[in-house]
């Protein structure tokens, strides 16, 4: 069992540089690759189910912060930035640690009745958390992180069917990057009054019973973790097992009572009325880079093959080999299918060997009978021998597989049928 770091370190995903900083990683054009494909997966998906997505800056005064209680409850956990403009040891400009005050000022721009709600706001957003040196690891715990971060603002009657599509949302996710047996947790405030936790007991009475209320309905089992609960609300906690064996909390969904309240929001009801509405808090990768960790760890490197970063390594053997494999490159790439040529001068033996090394899922050999033939000779990553099958046919296939986001390329039952 190899640790992420290491598994990060053979593939030539990511770089850390004591020069850039701890807690700060670089993710090479190949790590980046495997980030993009999840993004773009999950912001589809996001937007098929009603999401809009918006761009918010990645710092704002203290102003916003003390609006939203981080200030009081979560400031030496920021990036802090003095700002000369204002008063000296007062105003300061803050990186911001998430993104809801960001999207709560976009709400407030307008007014809104009973009939905009559900809005549900998503953003991919880069968040900077001041965690102590001592605690970072690779791309588990880190001061920059990419989060999958959406904010659905309804009314009382919307909130139960918004959190069931949430956690249905969560749920289609993990179950398409392959990460299955999760388990619920719902954190509550338990015995503590007050401290790090806004103080409004009925609503958290409220909305505690409200979260319990409906994960009895799903009929899923859960545990109740008291103390574990979000400054400004209980939440429900995806758990999961990671390789080692150890509890992660891979997703959260929370429940907000409190903060409509302290930035004024507010909509029209069906009486005319002006009332706060609910906010739900929600991920549905959770963090990009710690998610990434927790796969890499999962399949000890080699990836669904939807996510390799190189998802096919073409082998030429002769010129002729060499003008196949590049015309076969080009036609992949039109697919979305992502794949290089290695034509360096070296033996065949060397170049499979390499290509293993990174954990490719498939190599394509292409010698000259083959490229007279119009064939190629695959072979799966982990996989002795190899199998010859027309280039149209096998073209066809790894397109599909691609597109379908298959996990695990099965080489024996459906290629073999149509060769020849
Ligand atoms: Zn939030």
């Amino acid at each position: 069992m190899k640790d992420h770091a290491q598994i990060g370190h053979e593939l030539d995903l990511f770089h850390l540089s004591p020069v850039v900083g701890k807690g700060l990683p670089l993710l090479t054009p190949r790590g980046s690759t495997i980030l993009r494909i999840l993004k773009r997966f999950v912001e589809d998906e996001e937007i098929r189910r009603g999401y809009e997505y918006t761009n918010t800056p990645f710092l704002a005064s203290d102003q916003l912060y003390r609006i939203s209680g981080h200030w009081d409850l979560y400031r030496d956990n920021m990036f802090l930035i003095p700002d000369n403009e204002g008063k000296p040891g007062e105003s300061f400009l803050a990186l911001r640690p998430m993104t809801c005050p960001f999207q709560f000022q976009l709400y407030l721009r307008k007014g809104r009745s009973y009939r905009d709600l559900p809005i549900r706001y998503a953003e991919t957003s880069y968040l900077f958390r001041n965690e102590a040196s001592g605690a970072l690891h690779g791309l588990i715990r880190t001061r920059q992180f990419t989060l999958s971060e959406g904010h659905i603002i309804c009314r009382p009657d919307q909130v139960a069917d918004e959190f069931l599509a949430a956690l249905a949302l969560v749920k289609y996710i993990t179950t398409s990057i392959g990460l299955s047996g999760c388990w619920y947790r719902l954190s509550t405030r338990g015995e503590e009054v007050g401290g790090k936790y806004i103080d409004d007991p009925a609503a958290w009475e409220q909305s505690e019973s409200l979260l319990q209320e409906l994960l009895d309905k799903t009929g899923e089992s859960y545990r109740i973790a008291p103390g574990e609960a979000a400054f400004y609300g209980p939440k429900l906690d995806i758990q999961y097992k990671d390789a080692w064996g150890r509890e992660e909390t891979l997703f959260t969904l929370q429940l907000d009572f409190a903060l409509a309240g302290r930035f004024g929001m507010t909509y029209i009801n069906q009486a005319g009325k002006p009332v706060p509405p609910l906010i739900i808090h929600r991920s549905s990768i959770g963090c990009y880079e710690r998610t990434l960790a927790l796969l890499l760890e999962h399949y000890q490197g080699q990836l669904p093959f939807w996510l390799a970063p190189e998802q096919i390594r073409l082998l030429p053997i002769t010129e002729l080999g060499l003008s196949a494999a590049t015309k076969l490159r080009e036609q992949l790439s039109e697919h979305g299918v992502r794949s290089s040529v290695d034509s360096r001068l070296e033996s065949l033996g060397r170049r499979i060997q390499d290509a293993h090394q990174l954990m490719i899922p498939l190599m394509v050999i292409i010698g000259e009978r083959e490229a007279v033939n119009d064939d190629v000779s695959i072979r799966l990553y982990g996989q002795k021998e190899s199998l010859t099958m027309k280039t149209a046919v096998f073209t066809e296939w790894i397109c599909q597989a691609s597109r379908l986001r298959i996990v695990h390329l099965e080489v024996q039952t459906k290629p073999t049928k149509h060769t020849h």
